[in-house]
């Protein structure tokens, strides 16, 4: 059995209770080193197989997978934040389809919600922006046409970019070019929830002299929209003159 497991955006607490559960009983983990919390490495069995994926290939991956299958032990594969947010999880399912295994996967906080608890912000507030756009940069990963940040920025909403540190000189320029202007609230959130984490607080146009100035190179999110100002509407669910099926309006 092999169980693919979201483990959070970095603080060794903040994966779930299932996955802390799944990680001290494997006999092996394959873990994504670059970005997951060593410290949860400790929770894992003194004779738990450790192995570190950042170093090691698809194949190399299912080479280790492969084995422990064949010796009949249970593997967690541990993803940072949660596997379905870049994590590179669908190739290794499919092989899996293919060699007739049975997995299972336990999410995890994605990053881009460790980030907004580390501003202290909600990205979906009334009248200010309903929708949530997870996208990156392009940089040597290509984005398809119709996901280019330009035509993505036209619609103004909260963005989200994943993977786009190194990207922001241009990444500016596409985001103010497809509609956002120049003074949008923007943030680089680095190493969000982990000891280190730190924020900073922009605009759209000063994101890559933010991050020059700060040195942040990787292990960052980029935030951009109106739910960063001070501006927004209250919500209609808390709203004493509003009806709804838990609650009577009071006036
Ligand atoms: N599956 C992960 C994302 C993996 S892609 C998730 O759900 O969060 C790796 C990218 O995620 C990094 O380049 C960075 O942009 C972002 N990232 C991952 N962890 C982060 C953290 N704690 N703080 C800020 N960004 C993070």
């Amino acid at each position: 059995m092999i169980y693919f497991v979201g483990a959070g955006s970095g603080a060794a607490d903040l994966i779930t209770v299932r996955g802390a559960r799944l990680l001290g009983e494997a006999d092996v983990v394959i873990y994504a080193g670059s970005l997951v919390n060593p410290a949860l490495l400790e929770t894992c069995r003194a004779d738990c197989e450790i192995y570190d994926s950042a170093s090691m290939t698809l194949e190399q991956v299912l080479a280790v997978m492969d084995r422990a299958e064949s010796e009949g032990k249970t593997t967690v594969r541990l993803h940072t934040g949660d596997p379905s947010i870049y994590g590179a999880i669908r190739e290794q399912m499919d092989a899996l389809d293919a060699r007739g295994y049975t997995y299972d996967v336990t999410p995890g906080v994605s990053s881009f919600c460790g980030a907004a608890a580390a501003l202290k912000a909600e990205y979906t507030l009334p009248n200010v922006s309903q929708t949530v756009i997870i996208t990156r940069a392009e940089g040597r990963t290509p984005v398809p046409e119709k996901e280019q940040l330009r035509a993505l920025a036209s619609h103004g909403s909260t963005m989200v970019l994943f993977l786009s540190t190194g990207l922001l000189e241009k990444a500016e320029q596409e985001l103010m070019a497809g509609g956002y202007s120049a003074d949008t609230p923007a943030a680089i959130v680095y190493k969000a929830t982990w000891p280190d984490e730190k924020v900073f607080r922009c605009t759209v146009s000063t994101l890559a002299r933010t991050a020059r100035e700060n040195q942040i190179t990787k292990t960052a999110l980029i935030a951009v929209g109106g739910f960063l100002g001070s501006e927004y509407d209250r919500s209609l669910l808390y709203d004493p003159g509003f009806s709804h099926g838990c609650r009577e309006a009071s006036k």
